[in-house]
C-alpha cells in the first residue's frame, strides 16, 4: 500500500521514499510513499522526476499508486522524488475553484454539480440544469470573488463516513473520508489536491456552455489560467477593434452593420449576374445563325447555375431557337428550347441521360439532367446535338 504525502500536505514539492518493487524492465516504479498525484477525480496526475528520472504518467491502482518512467529507474533502493510545480500548482487552483464553482451555483440557485474535468487549456462542470443565463453565471463569478477576497481558510480534515458530514455530495464511500473544506460555504469529499485558502484560486471565470441531455457543461478556468484568458481576450478585442478602425466597444454593433450591408449587396450582386446573364442568353441568340432546319443552336459550357438558367431563358425567348450546356464538374446537362423549335426539352434530356446512365427531366422549354462521369457525359452531350 502506497502512503499518499499529499493527502496530508498539498504542498509537499520534494519527498524521499523506499522503492518497493518495478516492473517492465524499471519503468514502472511502487514506492512505500509518494507525494505524485495520480489521475482521478478529475484531476490529472503530476509530472516532475523520480531519482533524476522524467515521469511519464502516475496511475492510481486502488491501494498502490504506479510510478510510469520515460527511462528504467536503475537499482537504487532510495529515492528522491521532485514534482513539477508549476503543472501541480495549477491543478491545485482549478480543482479548489472547482469546489467553489459549483458549491457558489448551489448556494446561488440549488444547481447540483454532477461531474468535473481537469482539461489541459479549459475545465468543465457539468451541472444539474438545462440551461444557465449570462446573469447567473456573473451572480456566480461575484459570489466566487466574494469568497475569494475573505481569503476564506480550504482545510483538510479525516471523518467517519458514519457521521452527519453535511456533504454538497454525499459520498458512497465507508470508514474514514477525507473532506476539503471551504469555511462556511463548502464540504465534499474529496481525494485530490488544493491550495490553502480561497485567495490562492485568484479568480473564477466562466466560459462556453454547452448543453448535453438536460445537463448543462459550464467551462471555467482558475488562477494565471483567468488572467491569460482575460489578456487574451482583451487583445483579441483590441485588436478586432483596429481591424475595424473603431472603440472595441463600438465593435458588436459596427459588425451587425457590416453583416447586413453585406447580405444586401450579396443580392444586388446576384441580381446583377443574372442581368449580365440575360443580356448575354440575348446576344449569344443574335450572333447564332440558323441552321438549315432553321433552328439556332448553341453549345455553353461551365457550372449550371442561375446564371446559366437565366443566359438560357434570354436564348430561348428568341424564335427556333434551342439552348444546350454542358458542365463537366458534377458531370451534368441543361437543354432549353423555344415554343416553335419542334424540341421538347424535357423528352430529349430524359432520353439521353438514361441512354448514358444518368437521370433528370423536366418541362418541353427547359430541362437538366446528370450523369455518373465524363464519359457518359461525353455520350449524352453527342446525343443531344
Ligand atoms: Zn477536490
Amino acid at each position: 500500500m502506497t502512503e499518499r504525502l499529499y493527502y496530508q500536505d498539498c504542498y509537499l514539492r520534494t519527498f524521499t521514499a523506499r522503492v518497493i518493487e518495478t516492473a517492465d524492465e524499471g519503468r514502472r516504479v511502487y514506492l512505500n510513499r509518494t507525494a505524485f498525484y495520480p489521475t482521478s477525480g478529475g484531476q490529472p496526475f503530476d509530472l516532475g522526476t523520480l531519482a533524476g528520472v522524467a515521469i511519464r504518467e502516475v496511475i492510481d491502482e486502488d491501494v498502490r499508486i504506479g510510478h510510469l518512467l520515460e527511462a528504467p529507474l536503475g537499482a537504487a533502493t532510495e529515492v528522491a522524488g521532485v514534482i513539477d510545480w508549476d503543472r501541480r500548482y495549477d491543478h491545485m487552483q482549478q480543482h479548489t475553484g472547482q469546489h467553489l464553482l459549483s458549491a457558489a451555483l448551489e448556494e446561488l440557485f440549488a444547481i447540483r454539480t454532477v461531474s468535473f474535468h481537469l482539461g489541459s487549456e479549459a475545465s468543465t462542470i457539468d451541472v444539474e440544469a438545462p440551461a444557465l443565463t449570462a446573469k447567473q453565471l456573473e451572480r456566480v463569478e461575484d459570489r466566487c470573488a466574494e469568497i475569494i477576497a475573505e481569503s476564506r481558510p480550504v482545510q483538510i480534515t479525516f471523518e467517519d463516513a458514519a457521521s452527519d458530514l453535511e456533504l454538497r455530495k454525499a459520498s458512497t464511500r465507508t470508514g474514514t473520508l477525507r473532506i476539503v473544506s471551504i469555511h462556511g460555504l463548502d464540504r465534499s469529499a474529496c481525494g485530490g489536491t488544493h491550495v490553502r485558502t480561497a485567495a490562492e484560486i485568484g479568480m473564477v471565470l466562466t466560459g462556453k456552455l454547452e448543453k448535453i441531455r438536460g445537463i448543462t457543461r459550464v467551462e471555467f478556468v482558475c488562477g494565471k489560467r483567468a488572467l491569460r484568458r482575460a489578456q487574451s481576450d482583451n487583445r483579441l478585442v483590441a485588436s478586432i477593434g483596429r481591424a475595424l478602425s473603431v472603440p472595441a466597444e463600438q465593435t458588436p454593433d459596427l459588425i451587425a452593420g457590416l453583416i447586413e450591408k453585406n447580405k444586401s449587396l450579396e443580392k444586388t450582386g446576384q441580381r446583377l449576374a443574372t442581368e449580365l446573364a440575360r443580356r448575354e442568353g440575348q446576344d449569344l441568340y443574335t450572333a447564332a445563325s440558323p441552321g438549315a432546319d432553321g433552328i439556332r443552336f448553341t453549345t455553353q459550357r461551365g457550372s449550371i447555375d442561375d446564371a446559366m438558367r437565366a443566359r438560357a431563358q434570354a436564348f430561348v425567348a428568341g424564335q427556333k431557337s434551342v439552348f444546350l450546356a454542358v458542365c463537366d464538374q458534377p458531370p451534368s446537362l441543361l437543354l432549353a428550347a423555344s415554343a416553335d423549335s419542334g424540341v421538347h426539352a424535357g423528352e430529349r434530356i430524359k432520353a439521353a441521360v438514361t441512354a448514358s446512365g444518368g437521370r433528370g427531366g423536366g418541362n418541353q422549354q427547359l430541362a437538366q439532367g446528370s450523369v455518373p462521369d465524363g464519359a457518359a457525359l461525353a455520350q449524352a452531350e453527342a446525343l443531344l446535338r
